[in-house]
């Protein structure tokens, strides 16, 4: 049956008074822990006779006919009470949930937002806003000035559908978004040439220097899986985790407390990156500053990078994210190396700053760059070493998987 034929503004606004809508969760996965780590809801409309009618059928008619807000603030509230019940079982999952730009024209949908987080104590974090780029492409910055006050109040904000529409990285950067969903389509077309895969991998790349999580959207089988995880994504969502369920299946979901398996081998690429980007910043400060006339050098903000071993990008992925790997050889190596490269980067910011000339610092820059190629060479060794495990691993899981037996089965 095609509803979209058949629904009336009249049957929206009906639904609502019978309070047909309900939300389904569609669990998502941290590729770093392998644990559930929150959901995003979806709605459903379930008529009397209990057929589940899909968001595709009524949201296009709804945001066309702005109905869409009235169906937003009628389920907020069930957002927050299915939230308060999930957040008793783990307080540490986060729900997402969809809103058109139509939601934020003016303050009453943010006001609600804010009320019914006082009312109901949830922390901040345990929600988290989807808007899609189109919409804020298209928003004013009166929807942004709606939307501030959530992120202030610690609502994370996530761009929806990523890299389906033009000009992502323009909105990115003007928007203070905390996550992109990497739309399905170019999850899914992202095995099919190596030019897809490197738009994937850039944006995943970007949004880790902006300090933006990524959710990878619409992942349906363990090719895609096991791509994401080598490109060092860190979330993922789709049918390959899980369908979209209702509330009571999804606190089942959470309860079986199920990992995923992996290494999150994207990582230790990213580490490697942060790690010369990190060196060529202080370098060039450095050189920078030194080849200044001394009168001028003292009046120049030497802008460095993060100073000490555990404040750089690497340091926090070391002592935290990283300590996946903690009982490998080449992960125990990195530690000792690493602060010892950070000292002399302390000392040449201070060597600098107390006038030495490009000569005096040479032999410091040389020590930073050997002990700069001892740090790589380790990470080099883990992710090599993961890498072969991690195949080792798939191809034990596809032989298992075409094995005539379990095909049969
Ligand atoms: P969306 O926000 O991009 O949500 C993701 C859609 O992809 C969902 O469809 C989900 O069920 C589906 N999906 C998830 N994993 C996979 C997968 O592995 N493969 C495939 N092929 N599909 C997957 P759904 O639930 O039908 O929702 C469709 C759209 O309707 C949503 O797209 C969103 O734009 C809109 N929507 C849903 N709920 C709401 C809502 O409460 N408010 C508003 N304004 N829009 C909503
Ligand atoms: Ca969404
Ligand atoms: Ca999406």
């Amino acid at each position: 049956m095609n509803h979209q034929m058949t629904i009336s503004k009249e049957d929206i606004l009906d639904a609502i008074t019978k309070d047909e809508f309900v939300f389904y969760y569609q669990p998502k996965v941290s590729l770093v822990t392998g644990k559930v780590i929150g959901a995003e809801a979806l709605i459903r409309w379930v008529k009397p006779d209990l057929t589940v009618i899909p968001p595709s059928a009524f949201i296009p008619f709804a945001e066309a006919t702005s109905l869409i807000t009235n169906i937003t603030r009628h389920m907020f509230p069930k957002l927050v009470s299915d939230t308060m019940v999930l957040m008793d079982i783990d307080s540490s999952l986060s729900i997402s949930f969809n809103t058109s730009a139509k939601d934020f024209e003016d303050e009453v949908f943010t006001r609600q937002i804010l009320c019914a987080l006082e009312a109901s104590q949830l922390d901040g974090h345990s929600l988290q806003v989807e808007l899609t780029e189109t919409a804020t492409l298209e928003a004013g910055d009166k929807i942004k000035a709606n939307i501030m006050p959530l992120r202030q109040a610690g609502l994370g904000l996530a761009m929806d559908d990523f890299g389906k529409g033009y000009s992502s990285l323009d909105t990115l950067s003007k928007w203070p978004f905390s996550t992109i969903k990497l739309d399905q389509g170019i999850v899914s077309r992202m095995l099919e040439s190596s030019k897809n895969a490197t738009i994937v991998e850039n944006s995943i790349r970007m949004a880790h220097e902006l300090g933006i999580s990524v959710v990878a959207e619409g992942v349906e089988n363990n090719d895609q899986y096991q791509q994401l995880l080598e490109m060092g994504c860190t979330k993922i969502q789709g049918y390959w985790i899980s369908k979209p369920l209702p509330l009571s299946q999804f606190i089942s979901f959470v309860e079986a407390d199920i990992r995923w398996s992996g290494l999150p081998i994207g990582l230790i690429h990213m580490a490697i990156m942060d790690h010369v980007q990190w060196r060529k910043h202080l370098v060039s400060e450095v050189v920078k500053t030194a080849s200044l006339p001394q009168d001028v050098r003292r009046l120049r903000y030497i802008d460095t990078p993060a100073m000490g071993c555990t404040d750089c990008r690497l340091g926090k992925w070391f002592y935290d994210a990283g300590q996946v790997f903690k009982d490998r050889h080449a992960f125990q190596q990195l530690e000792k190396p690493h602060c010892d490269f950070h000292n002399v980067g302390q000392e040449l910011v201070r060597l600098v700053g107390s006038g030495a000339s490009i000569e005096m610092l040479t032999p410091k820059l040389s020590e930073l760059s050997s002990l700069s190629m001892v740090v790589l060479g380790h990470l080099q060794t883990l992710e090599n070493e993961g890498l072969m495990d991690m195949h080792a691993a798939h191809r034990e899981w596809v032989e298992h998987a075409l094995h005539p037996e379990n095909l049969r089965a």
